[in-house]
């Protein structure tokens, strides 16, 4: 009697969930209400390969740069193209440390990814001195909600930065890969052979190159990169 009384004056308490978007009560377990869920800016028809957003894809297309110059990655899955709500959370995310933001983005990653099969996430490290400045690194929070939701090992010090992004000006492709050459340590033992890196946003993807290419070169067969969001092509190339 007396448990049941609690119950339910605990059950009063309780706040009912309310979508993290529009506030709207919702019975959804990831955080979003079903029109809010509904409305996100999904990637739609992308190359196969690099994610990077396609006019047309049929299953198996790649874009152009990726038949002309393979990435050292084997797959991408960015769920998002980067366009509100998205890039209003993963700012909230990065630059407040709004972990609720973090939470709902790591659980629309995984779900995103289900059904993949890899042996461990890396999430892509900060550079030391940015990761003094911020206190987190915001892909390390994304890899711990997947990693947690799909049962996977992840790591978060093999992978090492030894040097930190390029500047935003540094616009020519070739330019951002020089820039990019050496940026990744591996630090750790050898890597399971299908691993999977993680990051919020892919802009030129010249950061997941260097990444997965340091991750071959330690020893990993199949490098996956999944994201939260990738950014609209504002040129051709961009990988
Ligand atoms: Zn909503
Ligand atoms: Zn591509």
């Amino acid at each position: 009697m007396e448990v049941d009384m609690w119950t339910r004056i605990a059950q009063n308490l309780l706040p009912a969930p309310r979508c993290h978007l529009c506030q709207a009560p919702t019975t959804t377990t990831d955080g979003l209400c079903g029109a809010c869920a509904r409305d996100l800016p999904r990637l739609g028809a992308a190359c196969t390969h690099c994610g990077l957003p396609l006019a047309r894809a049929e299953a198996g297309t790649l874009c152009g740069s990726c038949l002309a110059d393979p990435p050292p990655f084997d797959q991408a899955l960015m769920p998002f193209r980067y366009a509100p709500p998205i890039d209003r959370l993963i700012g909230a995310l990065k630059f407040r440390h709004d972990l609720a933001a973090g939470t709902l983005l790591g659980q629309l990653l995984a779900s995103a990814v289900a059904g993949r099969s890899v042996d461990s996430l890396f999430p892509i490290p900060l550079h030391p001195a940015r990761l003094r400045e911020r206190g987190f690194n915001q892909a390390a929070e994304l890899c711990r909600v997947v990693a947690r939701a799909h049962d996977i090992p992840w790591d978060s010090r093999s992978l090492q930065r030894l040097r930190a992004t390029p500047a935003q000006h540094i616009s020519s492709r070739r330019e951002r890969l020089r820039n990019l050459r050496g940026a990744f340590a591996w630090q750790g033992n050898t890597p399971p052979a299908r691993v999977a890196l993680i990051d919020d946003v892919v802009t030129t993807g010249a950061t997941a190159r260097a990444a997965a290419a340091t991750l071959k070169r330690a020893g990993a067969e199949w490098v996956e990169i999944w994201a939260v969001a990738r950014t609209p092509p504002t040129h051709t190339g961009n990988f």
